[in-house]
């Protein structure tokens, strides 16, 4: 993940320039809820962010409105880096809070084309705990959803 940190307090962040235009960027897209615009970082070629238009930090601070068109707008984003680009595969990212590699908070997706050795990765450590473990953090989530 990047190591670049954006400091601005909320809604003078740097995504909020770039929706209201008052810092350039490389728009892909937009709508009434979400931006697409080009990663400077650019990963590999044809990465994209796509961002909430509002300022929200995480995916908890969303609406289930903004949630749902973020992911149509990746899906639209996603289906021209393939026509252009033809990556071989493609990776959705989304990091929330500075433990979860999110570097600027303002809510935003990154749409990733990836290729076979492109130095991409994300350390997975699985623990494979036994079977009852799974059954108790299942229940102890569906004893939350909906609160
Ligand atoms: P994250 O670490 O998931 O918060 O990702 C933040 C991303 O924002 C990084 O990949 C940066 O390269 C990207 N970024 C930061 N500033 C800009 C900017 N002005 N225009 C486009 N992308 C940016
Ligand atoms: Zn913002």
């Amino acid at each position: 993940m990047p190591n670049f940190v954006d400091p601005s307090p909320p809604g003078q962040c740097i995504f909020c320039r770039i929706v209201s235009g008052e810092i350039p960027a490389a728009k892909v897209y937009e709508d009434a809820l979400t931006i697409a615009f080009m990663d400077i970082g650019q990963v590999n070629p044809g990465h994209v962010l796509v961002a909430s238009k509002r300022h929200a930090v995480t995916l908890l601070d969303l609406t289930t409105e903004e949630c749902a068109a973020v992911m149509q707008t990746a899906q639209r984003i996603a289906q021209a880096i393939g026509r252009e680009f033809d990556p071989p595969g493609l990776t959705l990212l989304q990091a929330n809070g500075p433990e979860g590699g999110q570097t600027v908070f303002h809510f935003h997706m990154h749409v990733v084309p990836r290729y076979a050795e492109d130095g991409v990765g994300l350390l997975w450590p699985r623990k494979e705990p036994p079977v009852a473990v799974l059954q108790d953090y299942a229940a102890r989530l569906r004893d939350k959803l909906g609160t």
